[in-house]
């Protein structure tokens, strides 16, 4: 993939209190009307323009754009690859990054980044917006102003937050653990089982006994993803057909179900048997639930009771986006056998182990 490398010292003529690289990939927050009145993304400089402000926070910052911008909706695992190897190669010169991405799959990105940087001692902070940086009411100004300073921020000299992240509308919340919930108004993820890390008010308040601790290990980058993973969510009068096609899949190695309320799906054979015969063939399925708050807990009906008994592997209370991301990880990386091992322990906080 090719990338423009921009060099932006917002702390001329006084010496950087620190040194941010920000990677654009896209999204809304740069995005431009075309002559029909679309949104089409648009190139860095065009954000500079709009961001006199930038300049006050006395950040050395790099700018590493993706060629060519994306609409979040393209978003492939190649891209996940992309935005880990420039961090990783440039970790070492920076204190900080953040990652400039439209919110549509802001999500997977952030939870694939947060499984794919072991090690992580500095701030991988993810942020966009709901409405363009040309448009007044926008909410980008903030949320990458505010992100910039949560990725130069340190205690004692240390970053503050050593974990992959979204920072938006106020709330920083854990890169693995967030769910876009509205398209609409500017609090579009949400992170349903686990705290907010920071509020940010007049000044950012930080959830110190939230925030993950600096890894000891050097950096190391998971960077492999096996794409023969799908998504099957449940609902009354989903067809027996259905199910099997999915289950059919050509190199399917694994299936997120999503079920009902604390991981309950239907308990007659028309269901179990396919998904027993899948489970029986090798194929992974884990379980999540399609509510975005509380953990599937199997054998707690009888109606999930049934899962365990084939052998489905409970997701406790991971996200959706989580479970396809570090499956897809997991299988190109390690292979079947150690994904199944890794799926149910926490690699990065994405999960309540009880
Ligand atoms: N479609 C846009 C994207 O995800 C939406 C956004 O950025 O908010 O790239």
């Amino acid at each position: 993939m090719n990338y423009k490398k921009i060099n932006v010292n917002t702390a001329l003529p006084s010496n950087p209190r620190a040194r941010v690289m920000i990677i654009y990939t896209g999204g809304t927050l740069g995005m431009t009307h075309d002559e029909n009145g679309v949104l089409i993304p648009f190139d860095f400089q065009h954000i500079l323009n709009h961001l006199p402000t930038l300049k006050s926070l006395r950040l050395d910052v790099t700018v590493i754009s993706f060629e060519t911008p994306i609409d979040s909706s393209n978003i492939q695992p190649e891209h996940w690859q992309a935005i880990g190897q420039i961090i990783f190669d440039n970790y070492s010169e920076q204190d900080g990054f953040v990652v400039l991405h439209g919110t549509d799959t802001m999500a997977f990105t952030s939870s694939a980044l947060s499984f794919m940087l072991r090690g992580l001692t500095k701030p991988v902070i993810f942020t966009g917006a709901q409405l363009p940086i040309v448009e007044p009411r926008s909410d980008a100004r903030e949320n990458l102003i505010t992100a910039l300073e949560i990725a130069s921020d340190t205690l004692n000299g240390k970053p503050r937050v050593p974990e992959v992240c979204i920072y938006f509308d106020y709330e920083l919340i854990r890169g693995c653990r967030a769910k876009k919930v509205e398209s609409m108004h500017f609090d579009a993820f949400q992170s349903e089982n686990y705290p907010v890390l920071a509020k940010a008010g007049v000044k950012i308040d930080y959830e110190v006994d939230a925030i993950s601790t600096a890894a000891t290990k050097p950096l190391e980058l998971w960077s492999r993803f096996d794409t023969n993973v799908s998504l099957l969510k449940l609902f009354p009068g989903i067809r027996a057909e259905t199910v099997q096609s999915i289950l059919d899949t050509p190199g399917l190695k694994a299936l997120v179900l999503e079920t009902y309320g604390s991981g309950n799906a239907p308990n007659a054979e028309w269901f179990l048997e396919p998904l027993a015969t899948a489970i029986k063939n090798g194929i992974l399925v884990v379980n999540i639930s399609q509510c975005p708050g509380g953990m599937v807990m199997q054998g707690k009906y009888e109606t999930s009771k049934a899962l365990s008994d084939i052998g489905v592997i409970s997701g406790a209370d991971m996200t959706t986006e989580a479970a396809v991301t570090k499956l897809m990880l997991l299988l190109g990386q390690f292979g079947a056998d150690r994904a199944k091992e890794l799926i149910s322990q926490s690699l990065s906080g994405e999960l309540t182990l009880t």
